[in-house]
């Protein structure tokens, strides 16, 4: 019987995969793996382990995920150990639920590995708690993939008005739509935000500001990025350490 671990790789650092992640990369006949999982972890796999990309660089012209689903299935038709490595955690953002659904539609069995996602690891390398005592008790992670300005949006953008910490994937180029809403909604122009490319990993960089300047001090800024809004962002001062 074959089983395919749906296997979060973490977001770039390489040791901060899981023991368990580690394992299954090291057993698998065959890995699938896309654009964000750090390209190291490949070459802890056993020689003769077969390698499927299905990721572009240009993160628009990716393989449809309906061909992805497919490509598993079919690697589990012809593999014992299938091994789908995507970046940070499977079940944030990566359509992880997806692929299982798929799987358990074609009596496929199937196991979950959770990753660290980016979500939490890159504002905490950047040195950015995503909560912190008295300044934010709750944060949210939040996809920037859509326009905040598209009529269908499905996010409360009526709820951000609070000091929790919200962070958007998938959002550097709507990072002009998103900060102005955000002062639209009744933040403040001055309230603190930051981009982080690139986080955990040699070429991490970070850029902080305000809503009202962000756009112009992230320009150029290259991806995977993320935007992390709010005032834990100010701690960054004392706690920054990667970078040091
Ligand atoms: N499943 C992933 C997220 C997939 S969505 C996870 O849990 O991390 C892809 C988005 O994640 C990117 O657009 C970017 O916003 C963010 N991201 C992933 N890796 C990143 C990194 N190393 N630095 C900054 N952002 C990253």
């Amino acid at each position: 019987m074959s089983k395919v671990y749906l296997t979060g790789a973490g977001p770039g650092d390489m040791e901060l995969l899981t023991m368990k992640a580690f394992r299954v990369v090291k057993e698998a006949d065959v890995i699938i793996y896309d654009r964000l999982a750090n390209p190291d972890i490949l070459k802890e796999a056993k020689s003769g382990c077969e390698f499927v990309y299905v990721g572009k660089e240009d993160g628009r012209h990716i393989m449809p995920q309906d061909d992805i689903n497919e490509t598993i299935y079919q690697n589990s038709l012809k593999y014992e150990t299938v091994v789908r490595l995507k970046g940070g955690d499977p079940f944030v953002f990566g359509r992880g639920g997806e692929e299982a659904a798929y799987l358990f539609e074609r009596n496929v069995g199937f196991e979950i590995i959770p990753g660290i996602t980016s979500a939490i690891s890159v504002p905490a390398y950047a040195g950015i708690p995503v909560t912190h005592r008295g300044v934010a008790v709750s944060f949210r992670v939040v996809t920037g993939h859509e326009s905040p300005n598209k009529k269908t949006s499905q996010i409360p953008w009526e709820n951000f008005k609070t000091d929790d910490t919200i962070i958007f994937l998938m959002g550097l180029h709507n990072l002009p739509q998103i900060s102005q809403k955000l002062i639209e909604i009744g933040k403040p122009a001055d309230y603190p935000c930051a981009v982080i490319s690139k986080g955990t990993t040699p070429d991490q960089t970070v850029v902080v500001g305000t809503l009202e300047n962000i756009v112009e001090r992230a320009e150029g800024v290259p991806t995977p990025a993320l935007i992390i809004v709010g005032k834990v962002v100010e701690l960054r001062e004392q706690l920054e350490w990667f970078q040091k």
